[in-house]
């Protein structure tokens, strides 16, 4: 069975997300959007035109737990008997919002304030307890299944295989169904390459976890899938999913190269680089994506950093000339 797009709406601009509907054998969405009044009516009239009303629905399954995609969980429960199913590494999140939050905008805000100048920093980031809390509810624990990080969940009348891709988001899971090659992509697979958000690890003492190259790993851990056709978070269902994860992959290789480049001819900090390889792009996004290349290139060995007047400089790793008898 092929699960149906709705499309919803979203606080970031043109943006839209989607709920993907299986309408039997019980009726499913996988993800929910945000909490917004506009939100719930075009959810409403989504499911009207597939003959269902809200009190219809039994399950809701969450990819990952960033508010557009699970914002509206809460609200949907007050209006049925569903049952939100949720990861093992979503589940905190699900219950301890504010909690959750403010250690993600703790990592996000250390690794900025040794990378950016004040101002940048204060235009962008606005992901605090306080400028989302209004989108995003808690999930009564009583309506919650807590499903594991890997194994498979039924849903549409088919076993989906649950494939862990953190990247985007540390807590993301796509559904594979190997009987017919669907993949459900979450935000791992998106026609644009999704932002590498910067977030604390899973486990004490909760540091940055480095979440472009983890997103790497799991592009290649797709590739090892037959794909037929995937169903992503955001934007169109579309097919030729190899062709598209090796597009990604040679872009982030370039933009890395490019950042390297940059260094070796002695561009040190991060916005000066971000205004190279993103001309015009100075946004939360762009900034993530170069903090993340230049992890890969830590990762590598190629590049290290210094903190002058408490800001991270960037430089070349000189290669030891090794000289043989
Ligand atoms: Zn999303």
């Amino acid at each position: 069975m092929e699960p149906i797009q709705i499309e919803l709406p979203t606080i970031f601009e043109s943006m839209t997300v989607n709920t993907w509907l299986f309408k039997g054998p019980e009726p499913t969405l996988i993800d929910c959007g945000e909490k917004t009044d506009k939100l719930w009516d075009a959810l409403i009239n989504g499911l009207k035109i597939n003959g269902l009303g809200i009190a219809d629905l039994k399950k809701v399954i969450i990819t990952h737990a960033h508010l557009d995609h699970i914002g509206m969980a809460k609200r949907i429960t007050e209006h049925s008997d569903a049952t939100i199913w949720v990861s093992e590494y979503v589940y905190d999140w699900a219950i301890h919002l504010k909690m959750m939050l403010d250690r993600r905008t703790g990592v996000i805000m250390e690794v900025m304030d040794k990378n950016l100048p004040s101002e940048i920093k204060e235009a962008y980031f606005k992901f605090g307890y306080d400028e989302l809390a209004d989108y995003w509810d808690e999930i009564p624990k009583d309506r919650i299944q807590v499903f594991p990080m890997e194994g498979s969940l039924n849903f549409g009348g088919d076993d989906w295989e649950i494939i862990y891709t953190p990247g985007h988001c540390i807590n993301q899971t796509c559904f594979y169904n190997p009987k017919n090659g669907y993949l459900l992509s979450a935000d791992m697979l998106l026609p644009i390459i999704p932002i590498p958000i910067i977030d604390a690890g899973l486990r004490p003492p909760y540091n940055r976890v480095k979440t472009l190259p983890m997103q790497l790993e799991s592009y290649k851990k797709l590739k090892k899938l037959a794909i037929t056709k995937t169903f992503p978070g955001h934007f169109s269902a579309f097919e030729n999913a190899l062709a598209l994860i090796e597009k990604q992959e040679n872009k982030i290789h370039v933009r890395k190269e490019k950042c390297f480049e940059l260094i070796e001819n002695g561009v040190t900090q991060v916005i000066k680089m971000v205004h190279q390889v993103y001309p015009n792009r100075i946004n939360d996004a762009t900034i993530f994506m170069v903090i993340g290349l230049l992890d890969i290139l830590m990762d590598e060995g190629r590049i290290e950093h210094q903190e002058i007047d408490g800001l991270y400089h960037y430089t070349a790793i000189k290669k030891k000339v090794v000289y043989s008898q």
